[in-house]
C-alpha cells in the first residue's frame, strides 16, 4: 500500500512524457509476463487426472480372427513367433493378406501346413504389372486360379490399385478398370472374397494446416500427401471402388478400415444397405469408432453382420487397446497412436452375439477353408 501511494505521488510530478515512457514499459513488462513457454503440439500429452473404472483387456473375451494383417516372410520364418502372441491373445486365426502369388505364396502355405495348419490363412496378391498387354487378365486369371488351388482363401488388393499403378501406357489405372473385371469375376465364381484398400483417410488430401485432423501424420509421413493432381480427387478413387462392388454383385468384397468413412458411419451405412455383397473391417480405424461410442454402437450393433475384425500393423500389445474398445465401457483412455488420433477414446460395450460375429462368425461365413471347430458357437 505504501509503495502505491509513493508511486501516486511521483507520478503527479512526472511529466505527460515522462508518462508515456512508464506506460509503455509497463506494458511490455506486462505482456511478458502474460507470455507463458510455448510448446509443440508434438510435445503435448497431458496425462489425464480423470478416475473412473478400468478394464484393461489382455484377451478377447471369444477366440478371434484378424483378417487384416501382413507378414512377407511366412514361407521361410519360424510361425511360433506370431503363434505364441496369438494365443496369450485368443487369436485363433490370423489372415496373412501379403500372400503375393506363385512359388512364394505356395511356400507360406506349405509352412503353415506343416507347422500350424488351423492357424494361418493367406491371401493372394495380383500382379498388375503389365496391364494393358492384351494377354494380362488371361494371365492374371490364370495365376489366381493356380493360388487358389494352391490353397489362398481370398485376394488383397492393396491401395496401389487406384494411386499407383501404371498400364502400360503410363497410364493410371483405375480401381475400375474394366480390365480387371475377369479377376473380380473370377473370385465370386471360386468362392473367395476379396479384400481391398482404396485411396486413404480423406484429409490426406486436405491441406496440410492447423485445421487438417491427419496434420500430424502428414508431418511425421510427408509421402502420404495427395492432392487432386496428384493422382486424383479422394472422392474419385472411392467411386471407382464402389462401381467394382455394384458391378460385381456376385463377389464378395471386404472393404478395408471401414472404407475410410469412419467419421462418416451414416454414409457407410447407407453404402452397407444398398451393396448386400460389401462387408467391412475395422483395422487402424478403432480410433474413428472410439471417438462416437455412441453413434459406433449403434452402428456395430444395426451392421453386425457385415463388419469384420482387423488390425493391419502387427503389434501384439495394441491389440489390448481393440478388446478394450469393443467390449468395455471405459471411457476416455489412450489409442496408441498420435497420428491416427490426438483425442481419447471410449468403449462401445457390445453385447456377446454383437462380439462374436465380429471377433469371428463374419469371417467364418465368407472366408473358407477356416476350421470352424476353435470357435463357440
Ligand atoms: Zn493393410
Amino acid at each position: 500500500m505504501e509503495n502505491v501511494l509513493i508511486f501516486e505521488f511521483k507520478l503527479r510530478q512526472m511529466t505527460d512524457q515522462k508518462k508515456l515512457l512508464l506506460f509503455l514499459f509497463l506494458s511490455i513488462q506486462n505482456i511478458s509476463y502474460c507470455q507463458q513457454p510455448s510448446m509443440d503440439f508434438e510435445k503435448y500429452n497431458p496425462k489425464s487426472t480423470l478416475v473412473v473404472p478400468e478394464h484393461i483387456r489382455t484377451r478377447a473375451k471369444y477366440p478371434f480372427i484378424d483378417v487384416h494383417s501382413h507378414h512377407w516372410n511366412m514361407g521361410t520364418q519360424d510361425l511360433r513367433e506370431l503363434a505364441e502372441p496369438m494365443e496369450k491373445m485368443n487369436m485363433a486365426v490370423m489372415v496373412n493378406l501379403s500372400g503375393g502369388n506363385g512359388e512364394r505364396l505356395l511356400k507360406m502355405i506349405q509352412n503353415i501346413k506343416k507347422n500350424y495348419p488351423d492357424k494361418f490363412i493367406v491371401f493372394a496378391n495380383v500382379d498388375f504389372d503389365g496391364i494393358g498387354n492384351n494377354d494380362w487378365a488371361e494371365k492374371a486369371v490364370r495365376q489366381l486360379e493356380t493360388d487358389i488351388r494352391n490353397g489362398a482363401k481370398g485376394l488383397k488388393i492393396f491401395k496401389n490399385l487406384g494411386l499407383r499403378v501404371t498400364d502400360t501406357s503410363g497410364k493410371r489405372v483405375p480401381v475400375d478398370d474394366p480390365r480387371i473385371d475377369p479377376i473380380w469375376n473370377k473370385c465370386g465364381e471360386m468362392g473367395i472374397p476379396v479384400l481391398i484398400h482404396s485411396a486413404d483417410p480423406s484429409q490426406f488430401w486436405e491441406p496440410m494446416d492447423e485445421y487438417n485432423e491427419r496434420w500430424l501424420e502428414l508431418k511425421e509421413r510427408p509421402g502420404r500427401k495427395r492432392t487432386n493432381e496428384d493422382p486424383v480427387p479422394w472422392q474419385q478413387i472411392i467411386d471407382e471402388q464402389l462401381r467394382v462392388f455394384r458391378k460385381h454383385p456376385g463377389t464378395v468384397f471386404i472393404n478395408a478400415h471401414l472404407g475410410w468413412y469412419g467419421n462418416n458411419l451414416q454414409k457407410l451405412g447407407q453404402l452397407l444397405d444398398e451393396m448386400p455383397n460389401m462387408y467391412t473391417e475395422i483395422g487402424a480405424v478403432l480410433a474413428e469408432l472410439g471417438r462416437q461410442p455412441r453413434s459406433a454402437r449403434a452402428f456395430m450393433i444395426k451392421y453386425q453382420d457385415r463388419v469384420l475384425f482387423g488390425k493391419d500393423a502387427w503389434e501384439p500389445e495394441e491389440y489390448l487397446t481393440y478388446f478394450r474398445v469393443l467390449e468395455t465401457a471405459d471411457e476416455y483412455f489412450d489409442y496408441y497412436r498420435k497420428r491416427h488420433a490426438f483425442w481419447k477414446i471410449y468403449g462401445l460395450d457390445l453385447p456377446d452375439e454383437v462380439l462374436k460375429k465380429i471377433y469371428y462368425m463374419n469371417a467364418l461365413k465368407i472366408i473358407p477353408g477356416i476350421n470352424d471347430s476353435l470357435f463357440p458357437d
